[in-house]
């Protein structure tokens, strides 16, 4: 029993809640908020517009998640556009003294960011009332003991002061999220996990072929929390349960919130358990200061912002947890001149830690990265990461799984980046279907490439708005632990044994894309669902940035293929061409160090390319490459291009090679195939 939580009160909410405080109404008319913030409670039932599509950036703007604790209550709905107008300030909705707040239809779309919920929470809202909830906000509440509810009677009853039945929350739920509302939070309930006072509900599901990815999680079932108890034979789609992470990592914008959930519920001196399989990571805002416009700095969100490295550091010292961090500044203290990071997280978990057939956690959307070599890797929120810290383990409720097979031999010049977008624009991906499941790619167009350019296809099951993508680890991954890490292959062989589908195994559905046929693509600006091949686009579209990076484009077998074509450009006279800043950076010191041995960093100072330090910089808007004006071009090989993701400027995504080509053509182009050696 880990941190002498054995013997530690239990709560439990009584059976029935009362909700003191007033009724918010969010209208889509800016004066009905501001009379309900100057103290008038509005007349219910009553035809109020209430807002629709409430989306967590309007609850919590990207930049107020620089906040990590109790402050975010003064800043619920700064984003909130109601008629035209942004009708909430600071401290407005904890000044009102609120404690229900309600919406129109899908509230809390959008990111998947906790810090929404837990800013509503801080500022006293303990009931959500819309027409529609999101998922992954709905579960958010759960997990941080904020009530959710589509009973709009509700707000008659709490306005009489009546008592509310708990069960009226519970209703229709399943074991463990009855278990966990009841409880008040995630938190609490595992504590009752923890000291055997809940049991989850075993596993019912029959003798079954199972696919890689239900194998894994069968393996990781937990049975017994208190006893240590782990493994069932079978599991199957909609089993509810908890299951024991091999690897839990966590990166700046998520460290400090659950940290603070640590030390508020467990206290200073409570221990990680198994601290030695807890990663940290300083990558998303390495380069901030470089990227954030003189405006907010007045405002003092740069310091704000660098509050979560320090806070990150902290927290890492004191546990004893290893911390990939970033470079020493140049100059002194935290206003130095950022230099970059260690690694960016996910491309250092496949690099150096995780292993086929491991459970990983990640607070990041791109965890499935680690997929490539036959991990289940997926991505949870920040409150899942602090349980996960106490428990070692993570909620899941298993997906159904989507089959997506690629047959025949990809051209040369074809990547598996171009994979991915014509996967994304496929019809059943395109239209949600894939959304939650759980991808396995699969066939002998897949089976040729290497563990980088899988990697590539599980880092962009994000993209698919999968639960996770996984391929099944083969001799390539035998091969490349045996690289990376110095494993020996009698090591890794071993860790194979079972990790394939079974033949008979269950899909939803089963995609088949020929690659033979396929050519370098582009998605256009807005999604990544846009996916065209280049031929198809019709007019030149000139370039102003070239960026060839981040955790999707910035591992060795990307830096191959930049430079192939920068080679390829030097050889034929050629540089990058005028007015276009080509920027290449890097995933990990590691890569820096393969582009140094290999003699790339000559090559791309040589032909005009700007090589900067490993950060997720102009990814996340947050460094340099990012566009300032809505008419600047950028072609990246990142792996999304969500309007605003990189700047106001218009983001077309596209392979390495199409990318590091384009740079030197000064317009979107792919590069001419018949050059080829390396990389894919
Ligand atoms: S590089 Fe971009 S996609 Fe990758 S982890 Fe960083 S912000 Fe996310």
């Amino acid at each position: 029993m880990p941190n002498g939580l054995e013997h530690g009160p239990l709560r439990k909410l009584p059976p029935e809640v009362r909700f003191e405080g007033r009724v918010l109404f969010l209208a889509d008319d800016a004066d009905l908020v501001r009379r309900q913030l100057s103290g008038e409670d509005l007349p219910w039932p009553s035809a109020i517009p209430l807002r629709d599509n409430i989306s967590t950036d309007e609850i919590t703007p990207a930049y107020i998640c620089y906040y990590y604790d109790a402050t975010l209550g003064d800043f619920p709905y700064l984003g909130l556009r109601a008629g035209g107008s942004f009708p909430i300030t600071r401290g407005d909705v904890r000044a009102g003294g609120f404690v229900c707040s309600v919406a129109g239809t899908r509230r809390g779309k959008g990111s998947s960011r906790e810090q929404s919920p837990y800013a509503e929470m801080c500022a006293g809202i303990r009931l959500v009332i819309a027409e529609s909830i999101e998922r992954i906000y709905r579960e958010n509440c759960q997990n941080l003991g904020v009530f959710t509810s589509t009973d709009f009677g509700l707000i008659e009853r709490i306005r009489r002061g009546e008592a509310i039945p708990l069960s009226e929350f519970t209703a229709g739920e399943g074991d463990i999220t009855r278990g966990i509302i009841e409880h008040g939070g995630l938190f609490q309930f595992n504590l009752a996990r923890l000291q055997g006072d809940v049991a989850v509900p075993p596993v019912r599901a029959p003798r079954r072929p199972l696919t890689l990815a239900e194998k894994i999680i069968a393996r990781h079932w937990v049975t017994d929390l208190a006893n240590d108890r782990v493994g069932v034979p079978h599991v199957q789609p909609g089993d509810e349960g908890f299951t024991r992470t091999d690897i839990r990592f966590s990166h700046e914008y998520v460290t400090p919130m659950a940290a603070i959930f640590w030390q508020e519920l467990l206290g200073l001196d409570a221990r990680i358990v198994d601290p030695g399989s807890v990663f940290l990571f300083r990558d998303h805002l390495t380069f901030l200061d470089l990227a954030m416009t003189d405006e907010r700095k007045a405002e003092g969100l740069l310091d704000v912002a660098l509050e979560l490295k320090r806070k990150q550091e902290e927290f890492a010292a004191d546990q004893g947890v290893k911390l990939y961090g970033e470079l020493p500044r140049v100059g002194q203290g935290l206003h130095g001149i950022p230099v970059g990071s260690e690694a960016i997280c996910h491309s250092k978990i496949l690099e150096s830690h995780a292993l086929p057939g491991q459970l990983i956690i990640g607070s990041d959307s791109h965890t499935p990265h680690a997929g490539a070599i036959g991990a289940l890797a997926f991505g949870v929120g920040t409150t899942a990461i602090f349980n996960s810290w106490l428990t070692k383990d993570v909620r899941l409720k298993v997906p159904p799984s989507v089959l997506i097979r690629l047959r025949g031999e990809k051209p040369d010049g074809v990547t598996a980046k171009d994979f991915m977008l014509q996967i994304l624009r496929h019809p059943y991906v395109r239209d949600g279907h894939a959304i939650g499941k759980i991808v396995e790619y699969a066939g002998p167009a897949v089976e040729a490439l290497s563990i980088d350019e899988r990697a590539t296809m599980t880092n962009m099951a994000a993209e698919v708005g999968a639960f996770t993508g996984i391929i099944r680890p083969d001799e390539r991954a035998v091969e490349f632990l045996a690289r990376e890490r110095g494993l020996g292959p009698e090591e890794v062989r071993p860790l194979l044994a079972g990790l394939h589908s079974d033949p008979d195994a269950e899909y939803e559905t089963t995609i088949e894309i020929d690659a033979s046929v396929l050519e370098p693509m582009v998605a256009l600006p807005g999604d990544p669902g846009n996916g065209l091949f280049i031929r198809e686009i019709g007019a030149r579209v000139k370039v102003d940035i070239a960026y060839a990076g981040s955790c999707t484009a910035g591992k060795k077998s990307d830096m191959d293929m930049y430079a192939a074509v920068f080679r390829d450009a030097l050889d034929r006279g050629l540089r990058v061409a005028d007015g276009v800043q080509c920027i290449v950076q890097c995933g990990s010191q590691e890569v820096k160090r393969y582009c140094e041995e290999q003699g790339y960093l000559e090559v791309f100072r040589e032909v005009g390319a700007q090589f900067i330090e490993p950060s997720c910089g102009a990814c996340i808007n947050a460094g340099p490459g990012v566009s300032y004006d809505k008419d600047t071009v950028t072609i990246s090989a990142i792996n999304r291009n969500f309007p605003g993701r990189s700047g106001p400027g218009r983001l077309y995504l596209a392979s390495p090679y199409t990318t590091a080509w384009s740079a030197v053509a000064g317009h979107i182009e792919a590069w001419e195939p018949g050059q080829v050696g390396v990389g894919a």
